[in-house]
């Protein structure tokens, strides 16, 4: 079978940026409003000759209610699913305490987790990724999935964890 890498994070991270980065095209749907991937959205990929499948979801909250517990639950659903699990955090924000509630769940989930400190646009937001050690993740990977910075090195760790 093809393993499974879910992306999971709050909403408006820019999940579905790495998501179309990691592709190589723009097909998940990005957007400025918040919470727009609703479902699991499974896009076929390919680094170095493996094949794998990416997994696109909505933003995870905790506590949610109605429509945005749904989405968090499918969320929850992809982390189950995985094998490898691409947690993303917005550098330019930092670990908020939705985050670490989002680190308790995937804690829970014994999936192995990838730490992705996205937005890091410029080598100062680079720095600034140093804070997110403090969710306890191990390293975190910094990228722009926007402009394409780091993430040939993720797509190698993220393989290297398969
Ligand atoms: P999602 O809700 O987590 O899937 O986030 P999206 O991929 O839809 O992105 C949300 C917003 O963040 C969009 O306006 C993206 O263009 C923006 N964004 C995503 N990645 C980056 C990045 O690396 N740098 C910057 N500056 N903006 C980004
Ligand atoms: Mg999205």
């Amino acid at each position: 079978p093809v393993p499974v890498v879910a992306v999971v994070g709050r909403p408006n991270v820019g999940k579905s940026t790495l998501v179309n980065r990691i592709i190589g095209r723009r097909q998940a749907v990005v957007e400025d409003v918040p919470g727009v991937t609703r479902d699991r959205v499974p896009y076929d990929a390919q680094w170095n000759g493996r094949r794998f499948t990416v997994v696109d979801t909505g933003g995870w909250e905790p506590d949610a209610k109605d429509r945005a517990a749904a989405i968090a639950a499918q969320a929850e659903i992809a982390v189950q699913t995985a094998d490898v699990v691409v947690f993303v955090v917005d550098v330019t924000v930092g670990a908020t305490d939705v985050d670490e509630a989002a680190v308790r769940m995937l804690r829970r989930s014994h999936k192995p987790v990838i730490l992705v400190a996205n937005k890091a646009d410029n080598q100062n937001l680079e720095l600034e990724a140093v804070s997110l050690w403090s969710l306890g993740l191990g390293e975190p990977h910094t990228i722009s999935a926007l402009h394409g910075r780091g993430s040939g090195d993720l797509l190698d760790d993220i393989l290297n964890a398969l």
